[in-house]
């Protein structure tokens, strides 16, 4: 069969942006998921297409290559497996309702059950914020971040396993991992109390983490951020998640970066924008004036002579680096003319500003212009 259009399957056009891709693939996701759709595999098929479409469209460098040389650019078509894409819903879902409703879909971060039985599941991928200076975020940093996981037991190698017992099939469910309770016309499956739908039960338990096969453990890892990170920007540390049940893989941390304002400068992409009052003589005149830049270093500007209040002025490279760029390419810096009336003069200005008054003639009957000009 031949492969569909990514953007065609996400039903978005080609130069959708990020959040309408979300929006799509999560109606795609809640509608076809496998466990909400139990036996139908069209909608399994729907779900793996969707999600499959969604891990490159919403890569930016994936998408890219996509869009350039289709599928050959992202090398789709080979065995990938897309049975864990949803591990990570509070990206998607931001929190909030939906992310609740995924809760139970994907029964608290496990892989999907296999004929109703647990093996070994990825586990869970947690979430870490840091919260970093400005300064940092444009030229990047290092951060020592402290956190508890859950790694496999060492004593029994995140079996759950005494040494030298075994598991043994659990009577409640006779392995199957599901219970079935009839309620009125219908039929309802749910989870093996007794195995927790694992199918089977530990005889004898590891005595150091109680047959769990998890263990609690604090971590201390250095993180390092990017120069040009912006709020909302997150670095995966893969593996770094919670332990799978059953001795299965880690799941990642990812720490979300949120950046606290600066003291003048307001950013937009990687431009920096801040205002510098000049007085009204520079602005009449013309002059040179030092201006600070996010390197901590004031660098000449020049003023034209008859400069308006509000005019922006341009200092190529002084911005925010490119996030994981190899160039040293920086945005720009855009300062703001703010042209300031003296508050105060002294007997000596007052003169010189009334014989200036004189010489340039004051306009008593000035013209309207809009409000909003
Ligand atoms: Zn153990
Ligand atoms: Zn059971």
């Amino acid at each position: 069969m031949a492969k569909r259009d990514y953007y065609e399957v996400l039903g978005v056009q080609k130069g959708a942006s990020s959040d309408e891709i979300k929006k799509a693939y999560r109606k795609l996701a809640v509608a076809n998921h496998p466990d909400k759709n139990p036996g139908d595999s069209a909608a399994e098929e729907r779900f793996k297409e969707a999600s499959e479409a969604y891990e490159i469209l919403s890569n930016e460098q994936k998408r890219q290559a996509y869009d350039q040389y289709g599928f050959a650019g992202v090398d789709a078509g080979g065995a990938q497996d897309y049975s864990n894409v949803y591990r990570d819903f509070s990206d998607l879902f931001g929190g909030g309702g939906l992310g609740d409703i995924f809760g139970s879909f994907f029964g608290g971060g496990g892989g999907r059950s296999q004929g109703g039985r647990r093996g070994p599941s990825v586990g869970s991928s947690l979430r870490y914020d840091v919260e970093i200076s400005f300064k940092d975020a444009v030229f990047g940093t290092k951060v020592e971040i402290s956190f508890a996981h859950h790694v496999h037991c060492s004593t029994c190698s995140g079996s759950g396993v005494k040494s030298g017992s075994g598991k043994k099939m659990c009577p409640t469910c006779n392995g199957t991992g599901q219970v079935r309770r009839n309620s009125g016309f219908f039929s309802i499956a749910s989870t093996c109390p007794t195995c927790q739908g694992e199918g089977h039960i530990v005889e004898n338990p590891c005595d150091d983490c109680h047959g769990s096969g998890l263990k609690r453990k604090q971590q201390k890892v250095k993180v390092t951020i990017p120069p040009g990170v912006d709020t909302g920007n997150r670095i995966s540390l893969s593996g770094m998640g919670d332990a799978g049940p059953n001795g299965g893989p880690s799941g990642d941390l990812y720490v979300y970066v949120n950046v606290k304002p600066h003291k003048y400068f307001e950013r937009s992409g990687n431009d920096l924008y801040c205002q510098i009052p000049i007085s009204f003589t520079q602005a009449s005149l013309g002059a040179t004036i030092e201006v600070m830049t996010i390197d901590d270093v004031r660098v000449k500007v020049a003023i034209p002579s008859g400069t308006q209040n509000g005019k922006v002025l341009r200092l190529r490279g002084k911005g925010v680096p490119l996030l994981r760029s190899s160039s040293d390419q920086r945005g720009d810096q855009y300062i703001k003319l703010v042209v300031e009336t003296p508050k105060k003069l002294n007997k000596e200005a007052k003169k010189l500003m009334a014989q200036l008054a004189q010489v340039m003639g004051e306009n008593e009957k000035p013209e309207p212009v809009p409000f909003t000009q």
